[in-house]
Formats: C-alpha cells, structure tokens, sequence
C-alpha cells in the first residue's frame, strides 16, 4: 500500500486522483447535508400539520365520553331505581326499571346502562332481554363500583367479562336518600357503558394512523385493529395481578407492541417511531393527553413523505455538488489549457526566433560560399579561355605548317633546279610557291571568319551561304591537292591512301574551303590509323541526283559511342593537349553548310570511321 502511495506520489497521481475523488466526496458531503436539511424541513413541517389534526382526535373523543358522563347522575334521580333498590325481590319494579334503562340505553347510544345494589349484583339493566344480560351479575371486583361506592363515582375503560366488548364505565353510587351527602347510606351504583368502537372505525377510515394507551401504557383503541391491547412497555408482576383481579382486559393475552424510537425527537410532543420490528414502517407520532382521562392518544402519520424529501434532497444536494464540482473542473481544465496554450505560443516564437537565427546565419555563410563560387568560377573560365587560346595557337601552327614545309620543299627544289640551269622548273615552283602563300593566307582569313562567325554561331548558316564563293570544282582535283599536303604525313606513318574519284564530278563550291575541308578529314583519318596494324584511307565520290557524295573511310579505331554526339562541338578533341584543337570539323561543318551541304559521322561495320560529305552537284 505504502509503495502504491509512493509510486502514485512520485508519478504525480495523488494530485490527480484527489481532482477526481475531490468532486465525488463534495458531491456524497453536499448530497448528505441537503438530505439531512430536507429530512429536517419535512419533519417540521409533518408536525406542524400533524399537530392540529392530533387535536382533532382528542377533542372527538372527548366529546364522545363527554356525551355520556352526565348520564349515571342523571339516572341516578330515577324514582323506579330507587324504588327497585328498597325492595330488590320485586318482580314488577324490576320490569319497570329493565325497561326505563332500556330506553335511556336507546335515546343516549350507550352500549349498556345497569343498575346494582351496594354489593355489586345488578339488579336492571338496559340489556335484560339479550343473552349476555348482566341482570343478577356481580361486578363488584370491577373498579368503577368500587370508586363508586368509596368516591361517588368510577371510571374505567374494560372489556366487558359477559359481552366481551370494551367500553367506558361511568359509574354513579346511588344514595339511600335522594339528594343526600357522603354520609348517606349507599343503595347502590348506577353504571354506563360507552362503545368506542364506533369511533375507532371512523379513525380506520381514515389516512392517520391514531393509537390511545391508558395510564398503564396498554393500547386500548387503535384504528389498526392489531395494535389494540397491546403493551407499549413491560408490565410489573403487581400491575400484571391487580389487572387479573379487575380484569379489565378480560381474558386478552397483553403482548408486547413493537415500538422503537428513531433518530431525533422532532418536539417535546413528537417522536419518530418504527412499529413493528425491523421491517415494520416509519411514523411520526406527536401525542397528547385526553383531557379528564389518563390516556395517551399518538397520530402517527407516514413518513414516507419524509424520506421522499431526503432522497430528494440528497441527489438534488448531490447533482448541485457534482455540477459545481463539474464546472470548477472545467474552470481548472480551461486554465490549464490557456497556460499550455501559452506555453506552447513562447515554445513556438523561441522556435521561430532561433530559425530566424539559423536562417541568417546559412544565408550568410550561403553568400560567402556563392562569391567563392563566383571567384572560382571566373578563375575557371579565365583557365579556360587561356587553354583554348594556347589550343587555337597549337591549332593555328598545326594548319600552317604543313603549307609551310611545303613552301621549304619548293624553295629547296627552286635553289637547286637554278644551280642545275633549270629555270623552267623554277619558275614552277616558284608558282607552286605563290599559290601555296595564297593558299595559307586564305587560312589565316578563315579563321579570322570563324572567330567572327563564332560570336554568332545561330547566324553561322545564313551568314556563311552569304559569304560563300561557290564555283564549279573538280572533285578529283580537290582530293589530290589534299592528299598532296599531307603527302608527307601519309608517308612517314606509312598509310595507304587509295582514291576512287571519277574525274568528271563536280561540285558547286569555294575550292580553297573544299580542300580545307578534305585536308581536315584526310588529316583526322591519318590521325586515326597512326599506330594501327592497317593504315588504309579510302576516298570515294558518286553521284546521286543533283547531289554529289563524298566519302571517306578509315581502318582507324572508330568514334566512341560517347564521342558521336560531340564530335562538332567547338573545342571537342579526344586528342592529347598540343595535338588536337577540336575545331576542324566545327569549321568543316561550317563551311559545308555554307555551301548548302552536310557533313555525317558514323562507325563502318567492318571497323573503322566513315565521314560522309553531302555536296551540290555542279555540271
Ligand atoms: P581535332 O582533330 O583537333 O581533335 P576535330 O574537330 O577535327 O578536332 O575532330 C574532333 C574529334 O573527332 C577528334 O579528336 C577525334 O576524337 C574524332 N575524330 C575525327 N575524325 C576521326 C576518325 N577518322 N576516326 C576517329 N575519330 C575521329
């Protein structure tokens, strides 16, 4: 137990648990008090009501007794008593007398009237033609004869020992001497007997439950048939002997009657009493005392009103409590809510302001890594722009120099045939000389023309078909001119140039740019084959309509796969720096197109490279 309490302790359920038991022990506490302050407020109210109605009760009895109390002086006067009295034997006076009580019995509603001589032997009496006549019975053991005789008068409530009906006794003593004193001589007692049970069968009728117990506590008149002669408290063993010897409950079996006194007295006049046991039901008794008698009369009247009221007090006490406990709940839960909502608004901002933070600090780091970048990058290019120039010199020597160890070969043929006296052959070379001058010049224009054309490389068609001079140029003249500047390079890597040209074709083209642009493949396929076990280039030209095909195949590796799609992109060479610049078939492409033809690449089946020129036909 100690560690579930430290466990819940320590977890922080005991606050929790006792925000949930709180409201239940409220709500049970509330519900109690106003059941406890409704049980109150009903009692009050069930005396305030029952009050009055109890003095209904008792004055109705009164008045039924009082009816009759006059009667035994009354009678007393009767001159046939009397008479009967003086002369008991007497047959007539005794009729007489019979009848007289008889019809005083009838006019008054007692149940009987009797007359006895001092020794308690009836002598008439109102009943003399029933049964149960009480003319010659002897009644002196009963106490109102004996109150009668000693007092002048008695009064009793029995039950009757011949008719065994309870009643009220008055009893009058008859003095020998009509409106004598005490200290005349007895000549008898006269005795009236009032019923009750007319009026207890009133009270049966109604809601109210009315009980009367004598000075004996014994119930003597109750509108619940069973609780009549019973006894409200134990009877002493003298008591018990004296009522056997008057009998004034007859032959009746006095048993206890059940009464228990229950919670708080509501008054000095009231009570709450179960009767009957355990199981028996709830009253509140408020009683008084019959006035001119020792009797006790107790309404009792429901309770179940009062019980009503407390249930009712209790879940209306209850549900107020679990309300307010519900909506000083709801008041806490809305509270805790608005500070989590506080709570969790700082958390967000603190958030927000530290991503701020963040943010700016990558934003900065950001534009310090992008002027790096901007720096490298112009490095790069600035590398770049340096590694093409030193290409495009490489290039530009490349393309001269061939021309120029041309002009050597003529110039040393020119010196030696003028030595030898062969000044024809000179003047040969020498004009060999002037065209190959010519030749280069043209070079070094075109590349003027490709820088120019290469700032506005979306022109470069237009512009170039402007540019170009197209003339009618003989196919097979412009391959052997190629050949013949390269005849140098064709020799030292031992390649087999073999051409099949068919001199009549034609083309519509510039002649310099058309070898130019042979020189370029010619020179590529060499390139290709240096080195390979089979150094063949083969150059074929047809006729195909008013197109002329120009094709050049080699026994060279081939292009890569990954190369094809490059291969006229400015500056893109597979070749080691120093050897290839990347711009020949650019610039053959160029001029191709200048010339309203195209240039196609592609791998031979049998291996090796084949370039293909697509020119217009010249007739
Ligand atoms: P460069 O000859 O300076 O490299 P080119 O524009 O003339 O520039 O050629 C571009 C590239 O095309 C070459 O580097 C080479 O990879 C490829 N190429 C051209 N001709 C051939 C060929 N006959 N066989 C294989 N590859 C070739």
């Amino acid at each position: 137990m100690l560690s579930v309490v430290s466990f819940l302790r320590g977890s922080g359920l005991v606050w929790r648990g006792l925000v949930c038991l709180g409201p239940a022990v409220a709500a049970l506490l509330a519900g109690a008090g106003a059941g406890l302050l409704a049980e109150r407020l009903a009692v009050i109210q069930l005396v305030e009501q029952a009050g009055p109605r109890r003095d209904v009760y008792v004055e109705g009895l009164r008045s039924e007794l009082g009816r009759h109390e006059t009667l035994p002086a009354v009678i007393a006067y009767s001159a046939s008593l009397r008479q009967l009295l003086a002369s008991p034997g007497d047959d007539a006076l005794r009729q007489r007398a019979n009848t007289y009580l008889e019809q005083v019995a009838a006019a008054s509603g007692a149940a009987a009237v009797y007359v006895t001589d001092p020794q308690g032997t009836t002598q008439a009496a109102s009943n003399w033609r029933g049964p149960a006549s009480f003319v010659d019975m002897n009644f002196s053991y009963r106490p109102y004869f004996r109150d009668a005789l000693t007092k002048g008068y008695g009064r009793f409530y029995g039950i009757g020992t011949t008719s065994g009906e309870p009643g009220y006794y008055f009893a009058r003593r008859i003095a020998e001497k009509e409106g004598a004193g005490e200290d005349a001589g007895v000549a008898g007692v006269v005795v009236v007997k009032v019923s009750l049970s007319a009026l207890e069968h009133t009270w049966a009728q109604a809601a109210d439950r009315v009980l009367v117990s004598d000075g004996h506590g014994v119930t003597i008149l109750s509108s619940v048939p069973d609780w009549a002669f019973r006894t409200l408290e134990p009877l002493s063993d003298g008591l018990r002997d004296r009522l056997e010897a008057t009998r004034q409950y007859d032959r009746v079996a006095l048993r206890a009657l059940e009464v228990r006194r229950q919670g708080d007295a509501a008054g000095p006049e009231a009570a709450v009493l179960r009767i009957g046991g355990g199981g028996g039901p709830l009253f509140l008794a408020v009683s008084r005392t019959v006035p001119g008698t020792d009797w006790r009369l107790m309404l009792l009247t429901d309770m179940a009103p009062v019980q009503h009221a407390r249930h009712v007090g209790w879940g209306g006490g209850a549900a107020a409590a679990a309300l307010l406990a519900l909506a000083g709940l709801l008041i806490h839960q809305r509270r805790r809510t608005a500070q989590a909502q506080r709570a969790t608004r700082a958390a967000l901002e603190q958030a927000a302001q530290d991503l701020e933070r963040e943010v700016a600090a990558r934003t900065a780091e950001l534009t310090a890594a992008n002027a790096d970048l901007h720096r490298t990058q112009d490095r790069l290019v600035q590398a770049a722009k340096l590694a093409a120039l030193g290409q495009l010199a490489t290039g530009i020597a490349h393309e001269l120099n061939q021309p120029l160890a041309a002009l050597r070969t003529l110039s040393d043929n020119a010196a030696a045939f003028l030595a030898r006296g062969k000044p024809e052959r000179v003047t040969e070379n020498l004009s060999h000389i002037a065209a190959l001058t010519e030749r280069m010049a043209r070079i070094t224009g075109q590349l003027r023309g490709f820088a120019r054309r290469s700032d506005r490389v979306s022109d470069r068609v237009s512009e170039g078909a402007q540019a170009a001079i197209s003339a009618p140029v003989q196919v097979s003249a412009a391959v052997g001119n190629s050949l013949s500047l390269l005849a140098e390079k064709t020799r030292r890597l031992g390649a087999q140039v073999e051409t099949t040209v068919d001199p009549a074709l034609c083309v519509a083209f510039d002649p310099v740019r058309l070898e130019q642009v042979l020189v370029n493949l010619l020179g590529n396929a060499l390139d290709a084959v240096d080195g390979q076990p089979q150094r063949r280039i083969a150059v074929r030209a047809s006729r195909n309509g008013d197109r002329v095909r120009v094709q050049v195949d080699d026994s060279g590796p081939g292009i890569a796969a990954s190369a094809l799609p490059h291969l006229f992109e400015p500056f893109f060479t597979t070749k080691p720096p120093g050897q290839g610049l990347g711009l020949g078939l650019v610039i053959s492409a160029g001029i191709v197109q200048d010339h309203g033809g195209q240039i196609h690449a592609a791998n031979r089946p049998e291996g090796g490279a084949m370039f293909t020129l697509d020119l217009p036909a010249h007739d």
